[in-house]
């Protein structure tokens, strides 16, 4: 990682990655060569606070995303969320990565717009901007307006390019519309796991053999 002259760039991307898909890899891949940002942390979540616990292990979801991301340089498998006992607080994350970069690297979290549009039911949401921007992704399947409490929360922090983001080290929200749009859920990829049909090009190949291998998500596809 480079951390010379200029102030790191870094990036949380969080999220169950049950499994670990395309869509999450690519963005992930666009973000750190268009922003240049010297690393991004993609981190499981142990226990997501807000939905329903995933019914494979936080262990096998990191196993996943280990494989998915090989030796790609700048994208980082990182286990903080799991080794922390209790629920996968994303302001607990932030911070951490805040203390590990120093306080004038540009830290954002990546959010893909259904989840951004849910960020007001958060633990202590307006915390997060202490630490962090938020990056919002598109997502070609989420067309839902957003909701004057969430307006309220981020109209005051709103820019409009990624120069005026990184100008600060926290406390901005970027609309970012660049990214390859893919039409591509976990949901869905179990979905057909379960029905028995191929996940082919989803997801590395390497996570497609460990599902088939350890017969995960129900059905292992060809
Ligand atoms: P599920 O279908 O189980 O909800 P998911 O595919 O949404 O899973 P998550 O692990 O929940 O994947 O997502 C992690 C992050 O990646 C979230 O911020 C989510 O919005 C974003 N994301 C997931 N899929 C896409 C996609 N196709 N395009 C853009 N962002 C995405």
């Amino acid at each position: 990682m480079v951390m010379s002259e200029h102030n790191p760039r870094v990036a949380m991307f969080g999220g169950t990655f049950n499994p670990i898909h395309i869509a999450h890899l690519r963005a992930a891949v666009e973000l750190r060569d268009a922003l240049s940002l010297d690393a991004v942390h993609m981190v499981p979540a142990h226990l997501p606070p807000h939905r329903s616990a995933p019914g494979v292990s936080s262990g096998d979801r990191l196993r996943m995303l280990k494989l998915a991301l090989a030796d790609t340089p700048g994208l980082i498998a990182d286990d903080r969320e799991i080794r922390r006992d209790g629920p996968s607080w994303s302001l607990d994350t932030l911070k951490s990565l805040r203390e590990q970069y120093g306080e004038t690297a540009r830290l954002l979290m990546v959010l893909g717009r259904d989840a951004f549009l849910k960020l007001h039911e958060w633990h202590e949401p307006a915390a997060l901007f202490d630490y962090a921007h938020i990056l919002v992704i598109g997502r070609p399947e989420s067309q839902e307006l957003q909701c004057q409490v969430l307006e309220d929360l981020v109209e005051s922090r709103r820019v409009d390019s990624v120069e005026a983001m990184m100008a600060a080290p926290f406390g901005r929200v970027l609309d970012y519309d660049q990214t390859t749009a893919m039409a591509v859920s976990a949901t869905a990829i179990r979905q057909t796991l379960a029905a028995g049909r191929s996940v082919r090009y989803l997801m590395p190949s390497a996570v497609e053999a460990f599902i088939s291998e350890h017969g995960l998500y129900g059905e292992a596809a060809d």
